[in-house]
């Protein structure tokens, strides 16, 4: 396993790294623990600087910063942008609010000899952070802007495709004027990551990434008693009910499917629409998924990207051959295709019955899975049929029906008349095999922090 930069536009393989050695990772836990035993002393307002310098650059490089995740993992210009833009805004989020965030809690107590009771919040050590390619930049943001803004320090993992952008990623933090050895990128093998995990200066694990991988690092987490957050895979529903504002609600599906390529964890994944609207709501997502242009993701016209690899497409058909081999109908929207690059052309599964294990998968890609629910109720029980729980929506004009449909959605996040959707200000996670544990505001901080009681008595 190498890591390698490999436009998926135009199969080129642009560069390849090789892995890490033993010793590099040794001296990369050395330099990340000296780091922390002073980092750790340093004041909020001196981190807040770093935080909002990291912000400032991001800006000031944009276009620089989002051709690189362009060129390594194929989404559209216009969407690395915004990703940029989002990466900025979590540095931004912490520097301002960090402090507040962390803010010893003095503890009411029923008695006085339970003496004067506070709680502080201080940091841990190294953390291990294991990251996806599909949003180069913002993942690791919404790891390293809050914990190194509470104090400790962290080596990353990414992922294998995007060694450019975590390279950048490193870069940004030193210019931003992060002392060396706080943030490391590293280019580990699975088993070097193993042992990272191992080592007893690391004191806690930060995954995203598909079940597979949380499953395999969650279990060497566990063994050796570290704390960990799992962000993992998820199958959103998109709920559209009979009083829904149907034109608003099909602009939305067609995003919400297809942004990034349909490569998100909150992508909506499955459209489960009430029978009343059903064959207008297929009717107007059909012509709207139609209208999508495949091509060059550095062109602004373009408005459906490559995946991020050949790999990606292939595993993407053999999904989907299972989902028909098993009874599902399948619709491919015939858009016009490049002759090279990772391209998919976006598919409607229909038919999905209860026994066909595409039901409980993740298509991550063009794949929509659409169902026809009787009623409300329906449309609930079958948002619920899912082994995942990340995000989800409820299309509807009724906006107390909509959080009452919300309250019975067994996943981390629910919005009403919009897709799931990733701010710097809102947290992020999920419940189920989306994995544990949340990221961003004050819940992320403070995921990696020692909730310190001390008491004087
Ligand atoms: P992977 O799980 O394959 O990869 C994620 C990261 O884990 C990569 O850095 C990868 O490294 C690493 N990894 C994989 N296996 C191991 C292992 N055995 N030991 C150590 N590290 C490992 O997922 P993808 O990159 O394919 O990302 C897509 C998946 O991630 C989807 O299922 C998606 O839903 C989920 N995801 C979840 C999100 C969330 O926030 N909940 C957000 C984005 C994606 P390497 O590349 O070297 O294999």
């Amino acid at each position: 396993m190498a890591y390698a930069t490999i436009n998926p536009f135009t199969a080129e393989q642009v560069k390849v790294y090789p892995n890490a050695t033993d010793a590099e990772i040794d001296a990369a836990l050395d330099k990340a623990h000296t780091a922390f035993l002073s980092w750790r002393q340093t004041s909020f307002a001196e981190r807040a600087k770093i935080m909002q310098k990291a912000a400032d650059i991001l800006r000031r490089d944009s276009d620089s910063y989002s051709k690189l995740l362009t060129l390594e993992m194929g989404k559209l210009f216009s969407e690395a942008k915004a990703e940029t833009e989002l990466s900025a805004a979590i540095f931004e989020y912490y520097a301002k609010n960090a402090e507040a965030l962390l803010v010893p809690e003095d503890l009411p107590v029923a008695s006085k000899d339970e003496g004067r009771a506070k709680v502080i919040h201080q940091p841990l050590g190294i953390l291990l952070a294991v990251e996806p390619w599909n949003f180069p930049f913002y993942q690791v943001a919404r790891i390293i802007a809050p914990q190194l803004s509470a104090g400790n320090t962290i080596v990353l993992k990414h992922a294998s495709n995007v060694p450019q952008s975590a390279e950048a990623m490193d870069r940004l933090m030193i210019e931003a004027g992060l002392p060396e050895g706080a943030f490391q990128n590293l280019f580990p093998s699975h088993a070097q990551v193993s042992r990272i995990i191992a080592d007893h200066r690391v004191r806690g694990v930060a995954l995203t990434g598909s079940e597979g991988a949380g499953a395999k690092v969650a279990a060497e987490a566990g063994t050796a008693l570290k704390k960990c957050t799992m962000e993992l895979g998820g199958a959103d529903s998109f709920i559209v009910l009979e009083d829904a504002d149907l034109e608003k609600a099909i602009k939305w599906a067609v995003f919400g499917r297809h942004w990034n390529a349909g490569q998100v964890c909150v992508s909506a994944k499955r459209m489960i629409v009430v029978d009343a609207v059903y064959d207008r709501f297929l009717a107007g997502y059909r012509e709207g998924v139609s209208k999508l242009k495949m091509g060059d993701p550095m062109d602004p016209a373009t408005t459906l990207a490559p995946l991020s690899s050949q790999g990606a497409v292939d595993s993407l058909r053999q999904q989907v051959q299972g989902a028909v081999a098993a009874g599902a109908k399948m619709e491919e929207i015939p858009l016009e295709m490049p002759n090279v690059g990772s391209f998919f052309r976006p598919v409607i599964l229909t038919d999905v019955s209860p026994e066909n294990p595409a039901r409980r998968e993740e298509f991550f890609g063009p794949v929509t899975l659409l169902f026809r629910a009787k009623d409300e109720a329906d449309a609930i029980a079958i948002a619920n049929d899912s082994p995942y729980g990340l995000g989800g929506s409820v299309f509807t004009k009724d906006e107390a029906r909509g959080v009452r449909v919300a309250e019975q959605i067994e996943t981390g996040m629910v919005y009403i008349n919009h897709p799931t959707m990733v701010k710097a200000d809102l947290p992020f996670g999920g419940v189920l095999r989306s994995g544990f544990g949340r990221e961003l505001i004050g819940l992320g901080i403070k995921e990696f922090v020692n909730h310190k009681l001390i008491d004087v008595v």
